[in-house]
């Protein structure tokens, strides 16, 4: 849900009405009444009381785009919207070809979330932060679950049960709430990421971190994020997963690129390392996974290893899911409307990478589909 009751409330305290479609909430464990008594007023979803709605309002807060797949059920609301009205969610810009010519048609104005910059004062406002926080989370408890052990160590009077071992590629977000709370249940933790400042961060977290290749060709990382590493890097770093692999019950993996595949870190081969009853979650599964053979949203099972691919895991608690993101909607929001008027300035550093178009006006030509070759020529 992109607003909860509280979100509402601290809305309202900006002057905005709120409009909530009927029951939006209630998957989210939050009721009509509380989103009622926080001053929103609801509507019915179909029909024209809704179309009404859509059609007048300055600003839509969406979870996905309304009428991308997962979200059909708000397409016509889409459709009605005014020019100039502003989309605020994740807008898939990468992945959906469809958008831009979409939004400059309607000439709507629209700030996909995946592209706020990762700035101190966004952090606020950091929804992939959030939502990468529970994935991150949620992995580790799926791990503990599917897995044919325990995770802490136990004296018991049968004798010691020694700590499970867990690995975690990647350390963004995902990966260190992953290392956080696998440690929180007594696992062993050992961590790679190619970027070098996530160390210090891992460290921090009482795991050990695995060394990133030393070559020339190194990935590095540009504004926070890590750049795509190239084929030998990979290869090489492949290699130097494997021993860490072969000792493993369970391996988390969070690693990817923005607007890029993510990285294949674990080969069908190398699956043959990990030992018959471990576990792997691949949290990147949907650009594409860090593990051969995963697949979104199924667990399967490949010659004893247990691999889950984890598609959407916030949507698995939806009730923290949604508290956190309406709050870093809402926080965006109150920088945008300033004296009860909706102020967009493409020019402030906060809007300029995500604001896709301004009422119409693409921003991001880059994230037009590519043009292929006879299009181009013709
Ligand atoms: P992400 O989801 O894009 O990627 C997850 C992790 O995968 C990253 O740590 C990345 O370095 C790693 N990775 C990529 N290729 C890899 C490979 N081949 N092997 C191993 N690991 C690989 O990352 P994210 O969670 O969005 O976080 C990216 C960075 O942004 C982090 O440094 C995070 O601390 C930082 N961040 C900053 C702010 C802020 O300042 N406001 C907010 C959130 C995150």
């Amino acid at each position: 849900m992109a607003a909860t009751p509280e979100t509402v409330k601290r809305l309202r305290g900006r002057g905005c009405s709120v409009w909530l479609e009927r029951q939006a909430g209630l998957r989210s464990g939050y009721a009509d009444e509380a989103y009622a008594e926080a001053g929103a007023e609801l509507f019915h979803g179909e029909g024209p009381e809704a179309a009404e709605r859509w059609a007048e309002a300055d600003v839509v807060l969406a979870v996905q785009t309304p009428g991308a797949p997962g979200a059909e059920a708000a397409a016509a609301g889409l459709e009605a919207l005014r020019p100039e009205a502003l989309l605020l969610g994740l807008l898939n810009p990468h992945g959906d070809h469809s958008l831009i010519e979409r939004l400059e048609r309607q000439r709507l104005s629209a700030v996909a979330l995946e592209l706020l910059p990762r700035i101190s004062r966004a952090q606020a406002m950091d929804v992939l932060s959030s939502q990468a926080n529970i994935a991150g989370y949620k992995a580790v408890l799926l791990a503990a679950a599917a897995l044919d052990r325990f995770f802490p160590m136990l004296m018991t009077a049968a004798g010691t049960v020694q700590p499970a071992r867990v690995v975690v590629l990647g350390a963004g977000v995902a990966g260190l709430q992953a290392v956080a709370t696998a440690r929180r249940l007594g696992a062993l933790v050992k961590v790679s990421d190619v970027r070098p400042a996530a160390r210090e961060q891992v460290e921090s977290l009482g795991a050990r971190f695995i060394e990133p290749p030393r070559l020339e060709e190194s990935p590095g990382e540009v504004g926070g994020y890590a750049r795509e590493a190239g084929a030998v890097f990979l290869e090489a770093q492949r290699q130097l997963l494997a021993p860490h692999l072969a000792e493993a019950d369970v391996v988390i993996t969070t690693a990817q690129v923005p607007g890029r595949p993510a990285p294949l870190l674990i080969t069908r081969e190398m699956l043959g390392l990990l030992r018959p009853g471990a576990v792997v979650v691949d949290l990147a599964v949907g650009q594409g996974g860090n593990c051969a053979g995963s697949r979104s949203d199924a667990t399967v099972d490949v010659d004893g290893v247990t691999v889950i691919g984890a598609g959407n895991l916030p949507a698995s608690l939806p009730q923290h899911a949604s508290a956190l993101y309406a709050r870093n909607l809402a926080a965006l929001l109150e920088v945008l409307i300033q004296e009860g008027e909706l102020r967009l300035d493409p020019e402030d550093p906060l809007l300029d990478p995500c604001l896709l178009s301004h009422a119409g006006v693409c921003r991001r030509d880059d994230l037009r589909p590519a043009r292929s070759g006879q299009e181009v020529a013709a």
